[in-house]
């Protein structure tokens, strides 16, 4: 049996065989001169690679004529393929050019899909990407090329990998995987909080560890103690299964918290609320006893849209479906929607959003910045939202705000959305509180001039942390100096809190600490009484809640803020 330690990123322990995910290696595009005889040879390998990927999606159209979305795409990506104008520019393109076949048609697809998205017509920058992806398979046929897909995972194997995106740990939730093991990754990346939401027991920061195991073998994830074993004998099997039951039974024990409202020992009240990134995450969160939605990362539902064979995002009949069916499930409790916080390692492949590659994207276009650089799509989301409005007790947050300026231009837009549905007779609450994240230090620093436009904070300690200490939550390599604890972070909560008291708006913390049993007591200490966390945690923070005194909580906090 082999052993291998790592970092804890999601507690439980799993069993099963060993899936090791290959390095995802990005498509090369080579790009040399080439001789004129040698032309028709290469236009020749480009009609049979066209001729072979035509095959394909041909049959892939047939195999899914039930599903009208997904024949639909087929036929686009068919007509695409297929497209006189397009061959005939190319073709005009390579025979004037002497450079290879491969970097021409690259280079006329970009083109294409950059005439397609400055169009001004949403359709057609919808098949921007499109033709990307389409032209993308021809490449990758004619370059020998084969790319990992996600989608062949079987279900119940354990994940070893050096990394996962988050949009491939959605597509791995559905599977009912039994564990990651992975090499990159802090216990706040959003990977790990993944891991967390669908209940996976996982450990990161295992150097190497997809070098080491092989697929197949039986693996088991300890998320509890932070160790990998490979190849375990039939007595350590028969030892994890003891206490996988013992968990079980735990969890069962624990479940008379659902129920019950959380409250310590003396009786003071808390707000228990739910973060979740998918529609169908609404329905455990109130079976776990939720009190509301008090984080709904947007950018997950359009990751898994986009990964899922789709180019375009959500549009806004999407959106207002899944944002009406997330309020009807919470049933008039509160349901904090975040808009697009996009870009960083959440990464979204759409035409309508078109994301540069950034040599620092966590100090980049992301989040509210990206947003606003794009204000078609916020304005479609903000719509979608307000639509959604009626159907429940909906609040609209704002990502990785820094400056006052950014607030006020969105509640323009807001306004702007709101003038329009009031035109169209489109039903809708004008009151919807519009709220910001506090996740940098210049927001926590500045909460004082933020609350005079913000109607609530909720306190994102995730990029709090990483932003205060300059450590990036995702690298496993200085995920020891990422410390939550650190006194400049505590330091920043309290002046949110402070500040949101005097102005007398609401604060929550909807950061992994509000989840975590170790901080979510000295954030009661601080005065923190709404806290967002993943379903699955709730009814431990519940009940560890009930074992202290508000007095109790406050000893706990001032050693904490006093302990330098
Ligand atoms: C945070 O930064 O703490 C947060 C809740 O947002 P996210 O984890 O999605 O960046
Ligand atoms: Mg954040």
């Amino acid at each position: 049996m082999n052993v291998f330690l790592g970092t804890s990123a999601s507690k439980g322990i799993g069993i099963g065989k060993a899936f090791v995910i290959p390095e995802t290696v990005k498509r090369v595009i080579p790009r040399s001169k080439i001789e004129e005889s040698s032309r028709d040879e290469q236009w020749g390998r480009f009609e049979k690679s066209l001729a072979t990927v035509s095959a394909d999606i041909s049959k892939k159209m047939t195999d899914s004529k039930d599903n009208k979305i997904q024949s639909q795409l087929y036929e686009t990506y068919f007509l695409m393929l297929n497209d006189p104008e397009f061959i005939k520019e190319l073709k005009n393109a390579f025979y004037s050019h002497s450079l290879n076949i491969e970097f021409v048609l690259d280079r006329q697809t970009e083109k294409y899909a950059r005439h397609l998205r400055s169009s001004g017509n949403e359709y057609l920058a919808e098949r921007a990407q499109d033709i990307c992806d389409i032209f993308g398979k021809v490449l990758d046929d004619m370059l020998d090329f084969q790319p990992f897909n996600i989608e062949t995972v079987p279900n119940g194997v354990v994940i070893v990998a050096t990394q996962l995106n988050p949009s491939d740990t959605i597509v791995l939730s559905k599977r009912k995987i039994a564990g990651l093991a992975l090499t990159e990754g802090g216990i706040s990346s959003h990977v790990g909080i993944l891991a967390r939401n669908y209940g996976i027991p996982a450990v990161f920061a295992l150097d190497n560890i997809a070098s080491q195991i092989e697929s197949g073998q039986t693996v088991v994830v300890d998320g509890n103690n932070a160790e990998v074993f490979a190849n375990p004998d039939e007595n350590s099997l028969k030892e994890f299964r003891k206490k996988i039951e013992e968990e079980n039974s735990h969890r069962l024990m624990l479940e008379k918290f659902r129920s019950v409202e959380a409250r310590t020992k003396d009786g003071e009240k808390f707000s228990i609320f739910a973060n979740i990134g998918t529609v169908e995450e609404a329905e455990i969160a109130l079976q776990e006893g939720a009190d509301g939605i008090g984080l709904f990362r947007t950018e997950f539902l359009f990751m898994s849209q986009t990964n899922s064979g789709r180019s375009s995002l959500f549009n806004e009949e999407e959106q207002f479906k899944a944002y009406s069916t997330v309020l009807k499930t919470m049933q008039g409790k509160p349901v904090t929607i975040r808009t697009l916080d996009a870009g960083g390692d959440k990464l979204i492949n759409s035409p309508e959003i078109h994301i540069n590659e950034e040599k620092n994207p966590l100090m980049g276009l992301r989040a509210i910045r990206l947003s606003l650089e794009n204000p078609m799509q916020l304005k479609t989301q903000l719509r979608a939202l307000y639509r959604a409005s009626v159907y429940g007790n909906l609040k609209i947050m704002l990502p990785l705000i820094t400056q006052v300026e950014q607030v006020k231009k969105t509640l323009e837009i807001a306004r702007t959305v709101r003038n329009e549905l009031a035109s169209e007779k489109i039903p809708f609450n004008p009151d919807v509180p519009i709220g910001i994240m506090v996740e940098t230090a210049a927001a926590a620093l500045t909460a004082d001039c933020l609350a005079k436009t913000s109607d609530f904070f909720s306190i994102g300690t995730n990029d709090l942390t990483q932003y205060t200490i300059g450590v990036d939550r995702e690298n496993a390599s200085v995920a020891s100096l990422y410390d939550e604890f650190h006194l400049g972070v505590l330091r920043m909560i309290q002046n949110t809190i402070t500040e949101a008291e005097k102005a007398g708006i609401e604060v929550s913390v909807c950061g992994e600490m509000a989840g975590r049993k170790t901080s979510v007591l000295v954030l009661a200490g601080m005065g923190i009484r709404n806290l967002s966390m993943s379903p699955k945690s709730i009814c431990e923070i519940k009940e560890l809640l009930s074992k202290y005194t508000v007095k109790e909580l406050k000893s706990i906090s001032s050693k904490q803020l006093n302990s330098l």
